[in-house]
């Protein structure tokens, strides 16, 4: 007798004798397996693999014809088999197989990774591999980190990328002494990168420059200046809805030609294509502080500003009529958000092109800002 399946011809004559052997083997295999765990999981405690010459149980179940991988595993699920005495049922009533089980064993083996509430056995039961494997690891690394949170990343790397990031981490882990997650030495190499390029992470130090303002001449801007610019716009280019973090610099909120100076509140923290819109006075500072600042631009003629109205400010734009600023220090100028762009900067004269000879001084100021 035969039945068609999904296109198929099934054989209808049931094989109840080799389907009974096969529950009986099953059976037979998880019981040496379970047995096994604990084996070795007794094995691993008392270091005994070493009195065999093997550095670790792995090695030495390897000498059985058991994989290394699955030896951990077992090793794992042993030890938790000891206070979880679910998962056992779990595994003989066929809710879940002895990879998963050995996965969340990794979590189940060391009570400090366990929190109140946790169910890992029914993950085991519930969730799939690989999506149980992103589980276990996240709380391994949250432990491991002591974070409350770990999120994963997941990247595209060259190959000897990866070899080069593996060697960091052996280097990391020996250095540690302790054998490191790959989320931990992701870590440690980030920071340490920051650590040894990121102007942010710059140990505040007493400033040997006197106040800029003495010194005119100069073009030279003290590194706790920049460091002050780069804590206040936290790395990001300061105008309003710019996200660009990488391709910045500072740039003069006052020509230096202009007599600015070179403190913190001199300085707007640009991309270099605001940088250079704001230099070709596309954009405008208008008013508000550096910390908010507030910018017509040219395009759209409107004024542009994260915070509108807040003017509270030590240096605000004065100075000739189109002026990017002016003098420095001066009184600030109320915006009107709703009005139109000040008078001061939307005149037509105040794009008037350098060299007309009207505002020598801030014209030529340009060349160099
Ligand atoms: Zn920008």
């Amino acid at each position: 007798m035969t039945i068609r399946v999904d296109h198929r011809t099934i054989d209808a004559t049931r094989i109840e004798g080799a389907s009974r052997s096969l529950r009986a083997v099953a059976g037979d295999l998880l019981d040496a397996k379970l047995r096994m765990a604990r084996l070795l999981a007794q094995i691993d405690d008392a270091r005994h693999y070493q009195l065999e010459g093997c550095a670790s149980i792995g090695e030495y179940a390897a000498r059985f014809g058991i994989s290394r991988v699955e030896a951990v595993g077992l090793c794992d699920l042993g030890r938790a088999l000891r206070d979880h005495a679910d998962l056992e049922k779990a595994l003989r009533s066929g809710k879940t197989d002895s990879v998963r089980a050995s996965t969340v064993a990794r979590v189940l083996a060391n009570p400090a990774l366990v929190k109140p509430g946790d169910e890992w056995v029914r993950h085991a039961c519930a969730d799939a591999l690989p999506a149980l494997k992103r589980r276990v690891k996240a709380r391994i690394d949250e432990f491991a980190q002591q974070a409350t949170g770990v999120v994963e990343l997941s990247l595209h790397v060259r190959e000897e990328t990866k070899k080069d990031f593996l060697r960091a981490r052996d280097l990391a882990s020996r250095k540690e002494k302790q054998a490191l997650t790959h989320g931990q030495a992701f870590h440690r190499i980030v920071h340490f990168y920051l650590d040894k390029n990121d102007p942010l992470r710059a140990k505040p130090r007493k400033r040997r420059v006197p106040d800029t303002a003495t010194r005119p001449d100069s073009r030279y801007v003290p590194a706790e200046v920049v460091r002050a610019v780069l804590e206040r716009s936290g790395g990001q280019c300061e105008f309003p809805g710019c996200e660009n973090r990488i391709f910045t610099e500072l740039g003069h909120i006052v020509p230096h030609a202009c007599g600015s100076g070179r403190e913190a509140d001199d300085f707007f923290h640009f991309c270099s294509i605001h940088h250079k819109l704001y230099d070709a006075r596309l954009i405008r500072f208008v008013g508000g502080t550096v910390e908010a600042p507030i910018f017509w631009v040219k395009g759209v003629g409107t004024v542009c500003a994260d915070t509108l109205g807040a003017v509270k400010t030590t240096r605000s734009p004065s100075g000739p009529p189109g002026a990017n600023g002016g003098g420095g220090r001066t009184a600030p100028r109320k915006i009107d958000p709703n009005g139109d762009p000040p008078p001061a900067v939307a005149e037509r004269g105040a794009f008037r092109r350098r060299g007309d000879g009207r505002y020598p001084l801030f014209e030529s100021a340009f060349v160099h800002c």
